[in-house]
C-alpha cells in the first residue's frame, strides 16, 4: 500500500504564483486594477492605460508616480514584496490601496511582462522582463519618470483560464467599467483609456465628482444629481445619489467607496436601499456614488485577495448614519418625473414612427362613483369660507393639518379652473411655468399614509368604531396571521377579532381613513401579513399602513369635484414628501415651459 501512495513536495515557486494569481488576477480587468491601483499608490497624477484586443493580448499602463529604483525592480516582482506595510500592526490601518505585495508577482506567472521605471529625480530608466517566471537581467533604457508596465497575452500558458475570457467587448466593457471607478473615487489624477488605438475614456485631472459622472455616465444623470454630504462620530459620507426615476433595475450604477477603494460591501448597500424606502419601487436599484471616510482602524480591508471586499468595525453605527444621510438628500430632492424625459422619448418616438402621439392618458377601467369626503373642521372664524363649500362633510372626522387650513384660508391655494380631472385618474394643474399630471391614487395615499404615521408618532391616532362590526372571512393562514398579530394591529388603530372559523370581525379602524371599504382593507392587512412575514415587526406594521393607505384611497377611475382635487392637493402641498407614492411609483409628472416649447418645436 505504502509503496504507492504519493510522496509530499513542496511547490516550486512559479506554480505557487500561479496558484495565487487564480485569486487576483480573474481577466484583463483584474491587470488594469491592480496595475492602476499601484499607480495610484505611486502617487500618480497622470494614468494612461492602452488595450489590445479587450486586454487579452496587451495591457499597458504608464504612470508618472515616484517610480521604482533599479535595485529593486526584481523585488517588485517577487510574492509578498511590497513597500506599502512593515509592521504587523500596518496591517491594522492600511491606507493605500494595495498591501499584499502579491499582484506583480501573479499577473507575471500568466503573462508577459515588462516593468520599465524611472525613478523621480533620477536621470536613469531601467527595464526588466519575465516570462513565465523567469526574470530577465535589469538593463538600462530611456523613459520619462514614472513606471511603465505591459502585460501581453494573458493566460498564455494557462489555457483553462484562457477559456473563460469572454468576447472582447465584453473585457473591454470591464476594464472600462475598473476605470471609471478608480478616476470617480481620486478626482485630482487624470485617466485616458485607449483600445486598439482608439480613445474610449477622456477624464482630465481637474475635473470633480459630479463631472466625472457626467464623463462617464452621461449629462442626464449628471443634471439630476443630489449631493449628500454628512458628518457624525468620526464618520464622513460624500457623494451623489440620483432621484429615485432614475433607479435602473440593476445595481451597476451603485458605486460605495471607503476611504477611495471601491467595495462590494452588503451592508452599504443595504443602508443605502433603506435611505430610498418609500421613495422608490420596491424592485429597483438607486444609483449612487458614495465615499465613506473613516478612520483607516475602523475598517478591515484584508478580507479577499482582490480587496473589494471590506469589514467594518461598528455595523450599526455605519448603517444608520449612512441610511439617514441618503435619505436627507433624496428628500430634498425634486422627485418629480420632469416632463423633459418624456417629451425627448416622445420625440424620439416620433423620429421613429412619424406619429407623434403622447400616450399618457391609459383609459380607466370603469368603477362606482366615489366621494372624497373633506374632512375639514369649520374654523371658529368668519373667513371661513372655502371650507364651507365643500360637498361633504364629515364632521365626526378631524381636521386636515393646520398648515393647510391656513393656507386655504389665507388663499395661498390654486385659483379656480387651475386643474381638471382627466379620464378620471389624472389631475392636470397649470403651473406659472408649464403644467403637471397628477395621479390621483399615487398622491392621496401618500397623504392618507403621511397622516397616519404622524399620528401614530404623536401618540393620537384616532379611531372610527364601526356599530356593527364588518365580518370578512379570509382564508385559514391568513386568519392565523391576523389573530397572532392583534396587538400590533390594534396599535395602528385597527381592531380586529377572530370571529371564528376563518372569519376576522373588524370593529373600528383608523379615523384618518377616509375611504374605508372595511372588507377590502382587512384583505389587504391579511396578504401584508402573510406576504411580509420575513420582515421585522416594524417593517411588517408599516407594510401594513401602506397597504390600508392604499386600499383607503381615491383610486384611478373615481370621478373627482374641483372642491375634492382642491383640497387634495393642497393637502399634498403640506406633506414634506408628496412626490411619490408610498411605493416610489411618482405621483406627478412636470412639464416646463421649455419642455412645451422644445415639444411644439419652438425651440431645439
Ligand atoms: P502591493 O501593491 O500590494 O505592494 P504589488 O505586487 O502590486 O504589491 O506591487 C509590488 C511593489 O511594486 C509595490 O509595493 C510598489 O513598491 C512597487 N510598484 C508596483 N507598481 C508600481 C508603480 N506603478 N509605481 C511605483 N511602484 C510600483
Ligand atoms: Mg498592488
Amino acid at each position: 500500500m505504502s509503496g504507492s501512495r504519493p510522496r509530499i513536495a513542496r511547490l516550486a515557486e512559479h506554480i505557487k504564483n500561479q496558484i495565487a494569481a487564480g485569486e487576483v488576477v480573474e481577466r484583463p480587468s483584474s491587470v488594469v486594477k491592480e496595475l492602476v491601483e499601484n499607480s495610484l499608490d505611486a502617487g500618480a497624477t497622470h494614468i494612461d492605460v492602452e488595450l489590445e484586443e479587450g486586454g487579452v493580448k496587451l495591457v499597458r499602463v504608464r504612470d508618472d508616480g515616484t517610480g521604482i529604483d533599479p535595485e529593486d525592480l526584481e523585488l517588485a516582482l517577487a510574492p509578498h514584496a511590497t513597500s506599502k506595510l512593515t509592521l504587523p500592526e500596518d496591517l491594522e490601518h492600511i491606507a493605500s490601496l494595495g498591501f499584499r505585495g502579491e499582484a506583480l508577482a501573479s499577473i507575471a506567472s500568466v503573462s508577459r511582462l515588462r516593468i520599465t521605471s524611472r525613478a523621480r529625480g533620477s536621470s536613469r530608466a531601467c527595464r526588466i522582463d519575465v516570462e513565465g517566471g523567469q526574470c530577465s537581467l535589469v538593463m538600462e533604457t530611456g523613459s520619462a519618470e514614472g513606471t511603465l508596465i505591459e502585460v501581453r497575452d494573458l493566460f498564455y500558458n494557462v489555457p483553462a483560464r484562457r477559456r473563460f475570457l469572454k468576447q472582447t467587448a465584453t473585457e473591454l466593457a470591464r476594464c472600462l467599467d475598473v476605470l471609471q471607478r478608480l478616476a470617480l473615487s481620486h478626482p485630482g489624477v487624470a485617466f485616458t483609456l485607449q483600445h486598439d488605438k482608439k480613445r474610449v475614456l477622456d477624464i482630465e485631472g481637474g475635473l470633480d465628482l459630479a463631472q466625472r459622472i457626467r464623463r462617464a455616465f452621461g449629462a442626464e444623470l449628471a443634471g439630476a444629481l443630489l449631493p449628500v454630504e454628512a458628518q457624525a462620530a468620526g464618520l464622513t459620507l460624500s457623494g451623489y445619489v440620483a432621484p429615485p426615476r432614475l433607479a435602473r433595475v440593476d445595481t451597476t450604477r451603485q458605486m460605495w467607496f471607503v476611504n477611495g477603494r471601491f467595495v462590494r460591501d452588503k451592508l452599504l448597500l443595504r443602508a443605502l436601499k433603506e435611505g430610498y424606502r418609500g421613495f422608490l419601487f420596491d424592485t429597483r436599484q438607486p444609483v449612487a456614488f458614495l465615499n465613506l471616510a473613516l478612520d483607516p482602524s475602523r475598517v478591515d480591508v484584508n478580507v479577499h485577495p482582490q480587496k473589494a471586499e471590506v469589514r467594518l468595525r461598528d455595523e450599526r453605527a455605519v448603517f444608520g448614519f449612512v441610511a439617514a444621510a441618503v435619505r436627507e438628500a433624496v428628500r430634498k430632492g425634486d422627485l418629480a418625473t420632469p416632463g423633459a424625459a418624456l417629451v425627448d422619448s416622445a420625440l424620439r418616438r416620433e423620429a421613429r414612427t412619424q406619429s407623434a402621439e403622447l400616450v399618457l392618458f391609459p383609459p380607466a377601467a370603469p368603477r362606482e362613483p366615489f366621494r372624497l369626503e373633506l374632512h375639514e373642521r369649520p374654523v371658529a372664524s368668519a373667513q371661513a369660507s372655502a371650507a364651507d363649500a365643500s360637498p361633504a362633510q364629515a364632521p365626526h372626522t378631524h381636521a386636515i393639518r393646520a398648515p393647510l387650513t391656513a393656507a386655504l384660508h389665507a388663499g395661498a391655494g390654486l385659483a379656480a379652473g387651475g386643474f381638471v380631472q382627466v379620464a378620471k385618474t389624472y389631475i392636470v394643474r397649470a403651473l406659472h411655468d408649464g403644467f403637471e399630471i397628477i395621479d390621483q391614487h399615487a398622491l392621496h395615499e401618500r397623504i392618507t399614509y403621511e397622516c397616519l404615521r404622524a399620528e401614530l408618532a404623536q401618540g393620537q391616532c384616532e379611531r372610527q368604531r364601526l356599530l356593527l362590526p364588518e365580518l370578512v372571512e379570509l382564508s385559514r393562514d391568513e386568519a392565523v396571521l391576523v389573530a397572532a398579530h392583534v396587538e400590533d394591529l390594534a396599535s395602528l388603530g385597527f381592531e380586529l377579532q377572530p370571529f371564528g372559523g376563518e372569519t376576522i370581525a373588524l370593529h373600528s379602524y383608523p379615523a384618518r381613513l377616509e375611504r374605508p371599504r372595511a372588507a377590502e382593507l382587512v384583505r389587504a392587512i391579511a396578504a401584508a401579513l402573510q406576504e411580509g412575514r420575513s420582515l421585522s415587526r416594524e417593517r411588517l406594521m408599516e407594510e401594513v399602513l401602506h397597504r390600508a393607505a392604499c386600499r383607503a384611497s381615491v383610486m384611478a377611475g373615481d370621478e373627482l369635484e374641483q372642491e375634492e382635487m382642491r383640497v387634495l392637493l393642497e393637502r399634498g402641498r403640506a406633506l414634506e414628501s408628496d412626490q411619490t407614492c408610498v411605493h416610489g411609483r411618482p405621483t406627478r409628472i412636470r412639464f416646463t415651459l421649455a419642455d412645451l416649447e422644445r415639444a411644439f418645436l419652438r425651440r431645439v
